[in-house]
């Protein structure tokens, strides 16, 4: 069994604080500064270029990938890591846009982030081949026809934080021909998941989120092993490469999931990320999301208890949802405004909702129920500035 109570102990959150925006930005791990103060002494500081050699830089994106490889149920050797999100959606997509050449139609929903079907329509406008079908998350199933090339979907919806089926929709997919690739932004670090088990081709995550590796921390791909060493990188930069530091003239890729790689490492925000990584050492995923669901059956019972003004937007089963909660208000961005100026930090969507993010591993039940009072007091005594709304109203 996790012990939430010690793994509250690895954050630096402020006192008093309760901050339900993990989903958004982790907080601090208390481990990163110093991990990241004795790397720049001992390896930028005393080796300089050396560091790529002899501390071991060149490999930290497949080091760093096995370990958030292990919270995703994939392979060891399968996942590095590198680069934002969006370019590894854009790479993935790639990928398996050219393992079906005979198809053009990517699949996707319209609950998915809004960088993912930019970058899928980018794509789409490159190869003037490609077309984007875009459909309400439920009917997603019925829409994979035979002219489907690749499922692209975010596994958590980033607003309502309604859950997809993987496993089910992966073999839909498959049953039609088509590939998966699979955004994890809101499922690494927050439930369960399993690549292999679900038969995703591709999956693609970042690690600021859930995973705590700070603001700009590098995101991840995963390939699976039946197609890693098929796929034709189209970011085909050196170090993904099969002999970066031969410099040869004409592209080779690497082997297996280093073809993935592109440029030079964020070698400082990977050290962040691996020592943020720690506090998964311990941790059974079974029991994060047991934890996580019942802080958000909590909250979700308190608020409807006491605030009837805000309607619940997420769904009210707690197996179709991912860790977070929405509620919707017209008056959203003020409420949450009200709420972080008083010590609860959530955050807002637009048009009109409040976000909140449950991660066990530094929220507990006490957090809870504090943040479901203040809000209470927010509401019952109409202590938000209406003019904030409508300054945020007037420019969106
Ligand atoms: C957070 C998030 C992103 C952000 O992409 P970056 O390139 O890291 O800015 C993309 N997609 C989804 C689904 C997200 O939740």
């Amino acid at each position: 069994m996790t012990d939430f109570d010690r793994t509250r102990t690895f954050f630096h959150l402020p006192d008093g604080l309760v901050y339900l925006d993990g989903n958004s930005l982790g907080p601090l791990p208390v481990a990163v500064p110093k991990r990241l103060e004795r790397m720049l002494r001992s390896q930028w500081g005393e080796m300089a270029i050396g560091g790529w050699n002899r501390a071991g830089w060149i490999d930290a994106p497949r080091r760093v990938g096995d370990r958030i490889g292990r919270l995703i149920g994939a392979e060891p050797g399968h996942v590095v890591a590198g680069e934002t999100l969006s370019i590894k959606v854009f790479q993935a997509l790639a990928a398996a846009l050219h393992l079906r050449p005979d198809r053009c139609v990517i699949l996707s929903d319209r609950g998915n982030f809004p960088s993912d079907l930019y970058m899928a329509d980018g794509l789409a406008r490159l190869t003037e081949r490609h077309e984007i079908r875009v459909v309400d998350p439920e009917d997603v199933e019925a829409a994979i026809g035979p002219d489907v090339a690749v499922l692209l979907l975010t596994e958590v919806d980033y607003r309502t934080g309604r859950l997809h089926d993987m496993a089910r929709l992966t073999r839909a997919a498959h049953a039609a021909g088509a590939l998966t690739v699979w955004d994890l932004a809101h499922s690494a670090g927050a439930l369960p998941v399993d690549v292999v088990a679900a038969g995703a081709d591709f999956a693609v995550g970042c690690t600021y989120k859930y995973l705590n590796g700070g603001p700009g921390a590098p995101a991840f791909v995963y390939v699976a092993p039946r197609h890693v060493d098929r796929v034709e990188p189209s970011l085909a930069g050196w170090l993904g490469h099969a002999a970066p530091f031969r410099f040869e003239a004409r592209y080779r890729p690497g082997a297996g999931i280093d073809r993935m790689r592109v440029g030079t490492p964020p070698i400082l925000q990977l050290a962040a990320l691996d020592a943020a990584l720690d506090c998964w050492d311990d941790v059974d995923m079974a029991d994060v999301r047991r934890a996580s669901l019942s802080l958000q059956k909590t909250f979700i019972t308190e608020v409807e208890a006491s605030c009837p003004e805000l309607s619940l937007a997420s769904p009210r089963e707690s197996a179709r949802r991912g860790s977070q909660v929405s509620f919707r208000h017209p008056e959203g961005y003020a409420i949450m405004q009200a709420l972080i100026a008083r010590g609860v930090v959530g955050d807002f969507r637009a048009p009109d909702l409040l976000r909140f993010g449950f991660a066990p591993l530094y929220i507990g039940d006490a957090d809870v129920r504090r943040a479901a009072q203040v809000l209470a007091e927010v509401m019952h005594g109409r202590l938000w500035d209406h003019d904030a709304y409508r300054a945020v109203a007037a420019v969106t």
